[in-house]
């Protein structure tokens, strides 16, 4: 009998995804089946991919090898690569958001919108599908793509609330929360993403794609808002020297919680001593419980699968334990530590504060970074469809 963990999970999920999913895909995506059946045509592969768990580069690979490869799932899956890989080239809006949440998190206190702000993260907004969106984000971790678009839209064009306080809203109860795929979806729909392109819902499209029984509502008038993006758009950076990292004598790996991927860690086996796992409590941010004990889980199983394997982890909560976090490494003798690639987010805020303090400790921190990601992020500085001309060059 196979003892289920979140690894075998995903595999699972992708597996039946492609046996049974998959050629109803293309035409069924954009129907959300509601809380009932939130699965029933898309794969609910995000939480793993967002984890780490299983990678976006296996699961290309799975549906290439498959009868009949989806090419709509095929997009889909390098949207995220794209936003990955787009971000990572604009810093700048990464900042951004974080200051402009900052300022707005105080600001709708004394707003004259604060009462509609709390009725909409309670679901008391009276508009029905709104309501039971927000009761399944909290209760389940999950919005179906379209849901997130319809609600975000009516947070921003037609409540009049700040997108930040959406993303952020999001941010702290998808099991699948990831920084550059929420954060550039709701500039996105707030038509700052793609310039002049505002993602604006309809009671129609919502009535057409949502099959529950949503049907009687209706949505106030829409605020006419724009929402200036005045950030400097950084230029395309070369991520090839991520890709050729030769590993040196006296190294530890390093594992953050975001990025569990047991791939890499079996590649450099037998070359690593010690391992150690970072997990931080982050004070910008009130995870929900039910996405917390996900994580609890992914990182549990993470570390007992290594501990079949025979590897040891060691673990720290890096912003409470940082001394513990230097004294083992300087008790051990690490001069080097590898991790892969750290995307830019509340983790590789904390690694960047910390790497001064490592250096100056002559302990120095190499990201390694799949080729994969760097022949793809090449294509992410313009739009997605200038990405998409170039799927064929990326190496898979
Ligand atoms: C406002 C808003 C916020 C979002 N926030 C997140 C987030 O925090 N984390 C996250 O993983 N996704 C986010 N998405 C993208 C998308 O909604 C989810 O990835 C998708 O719904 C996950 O469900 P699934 O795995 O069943 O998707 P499937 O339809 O099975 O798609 C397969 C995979 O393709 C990728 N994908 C699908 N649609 C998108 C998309 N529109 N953009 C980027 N990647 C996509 C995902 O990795 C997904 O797992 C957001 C979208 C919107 C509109």
């Amino acid at each position: 009998m196979v003892i289920l963990n979140k690894y075998n999970e995903a595999d699972i999920l992708l597996d039946e995804f492609i046996k049974y999913k998959m050629k109803d895909y293309k035409n069924l995506r954009n129907f959300d089946y509601g809380v009932e059946n939130p699965l029933k045509v898309v794969s609910g592969l995000s939480p793993f991919i967002s984890k780490g768990i299983i990678k976006e580069k296996k699961i290309l690979k799975e549906i290439y090898k498959s009868n009949n490869p989806c090419e709509k799932y095929i997009q889909e899956v390098f949207w995220r690569v794209y936003w990955k890989g787009w971000l990572e080239q604009n810093e700048n809006v990464w900042e951004d958001y974080k200051r402009q949440l900052k300022i707005e998190q105080i600001k709708i206190t004394e707003d004259k919108n604060y009462d509609l702000y709390k009725k909409a993260i309670n679901g008391n907004t009276g508009i029905k599908p709104f309501d039971s969106w927000i009761i399944q984000l909290k209760s389940t971790g999950y919005l179906h793509n379209h849901a997130r678009m319809w609600f975000a839209s009516i947070w921003i064009h037609y409540f009049s609330l700040h997108w930040t306080l959406g993303a952020n809203l999001f941010y702290e109860n998808l099991l699948d929360a990831d920084i550059a795929s929420n954060i550039l979806s709701w500039r996105w729909v707030a038509g700052i993403q793609t310039k002049g392109k505002k993602y604006i819902a309809s009671v129609e499209n919502i009535n057409k794609y949502s099959l529950n029984n949503l049907k009687k509502f209706s949505l106030p008038t829409i605020k006419n808002i724009e929402i200036n993006d005045n950030i400097e758009h950084s230029s395309s950076r070369n991520f090839e020297k991520y890709t050729n990292v030769e590993l040196k004598k006296s190294s530890a790996i390093l594992i953050l919680e975001n990025n569990l991927n047991l791939d890499f860690i079996k590649k450099y086996k037998d070359d690593i001593k010690y391992y150690i796992f970072l997990n931080f409590k982050s004070n910008d941010i009130s995870n929900s419980s039910y996405k917390l004990s996900f994580h609890r889980c992914c990182e549990k199983d993470f570390i007992d699968i290594c501990k079949k394997k025979k590897i040891s982890i060691s673990t720290f909560i890096i912003n409470i334990q940082e001394k513990e976090f230097l004294e083992f490494l300087k008790k051990n003798k690490i001069k080097n530590i590898y991790s892969e690639y750290i995307n830019i987010g509340y983790e590789r805020d904390y690694i960047k504060k910390i790497k001064p303090i490592l250096n100056k400790n002559s302990i120095y921190l190499y990201e390694i970074l799949d080729s994969f990601y760097a022949s793809a992020w090449r294509y992410c500085n313009k739009g997605y469809f200038n990405f998409k001309r170039n799927f064929k060059k990326i190496t898979l």
